[in-house]
């Protein structure tokens, strides 16, 4: 099953098949948008961190250190920390040499009830799924005299989106896919392209 559509200078495509044909129905489509209301199940990490509805809080808190990177503020290359905990600089862009923290990307698990798709989401929308709370800020307490930090805010955020009880969301998501010479599908790759957290306000009127 194959859903193409074009507007303006934009394009969207969709390939369902294999269980991802049961999605149909709940896929709605305008000038070119694709949205599909979802709950994540998991995200996952690399090095293994995977963070779902069994994880805890204190869990999430204590892997974000894992979950960002160093890397260069221009072109965001992940830069070496070396033996003496200092930071490598990014050649291709000297002499330019600013550093900034980056959520890594991950790998969502989305549900609809029956049927599981995984996603790739890059690390500017980690940011955005994290009501833009920049990785840079995670040590920093949210008003000077508090205790809590931005880091706590955000493993809150983590633990809410993947609780069971998570209101469902609404994902932008791009397919891209490779096919043989006989259209047969060798690799499927899901990609979001955008995400909003309030059905009601945003994703209502995305889907207007
Ligand atoms: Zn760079």
């Amino acid at each position: 099953m194959l859903t193409v559509e074009k507007a303006q200078d934009q394009h969207y495509v969709l390939v369902l098949w294999g269980p991802g044909a049961a999605w149909y129905p709940q896929l709605q489509r305008k000038k070119g948008v694709i949205l599909s209301k979802a709950q994540i199940s998991e995200l996952a990490f690399p090095q293994k961190i995977a963070l779902n509805a069994h994880s805890s809080l204190k869990s999430i808190f204590s892997s974000l250190p894992n979950i960002v990177y160093t890397g260069c503020a221009k072109c965001g290359l992940e830069l070496e920390i070396d033996e003496n905990r200092i930071c490598k600089q990014c050649f291709s862009c000297l002499p330019f040499t600013v550093k900034k923290i980056y959520y890594r990307p991950a790998l969502m698990t989305v549900v609809d009830g029956r049927h599981d798709v995984c996603i790739h989401v890059e690390s500017k929308l980690i940011e955005k799924i994290l009501l833009n709370i920049s990785a840079d800020c995670l040590n920093r307490a949210i008003v000077p005299s508090s205790e809590i930090t931005y880091g706590m805010v955000v493993a809150d955020l983590f633990h809410s989106l993947l609780a069971v009880s998570a209101e469902p969301c609404v994902l932008k998501i791009q397919s891209l896919f490779v096919s043989d010479e006989n259209s047969y599908p060798l690799q499927q790759d899901f990609s979001l392209l955008d995400f909003y957290l309030d059905i009601v306000k945003q994703g209502a009127d995305a889907l207007l």
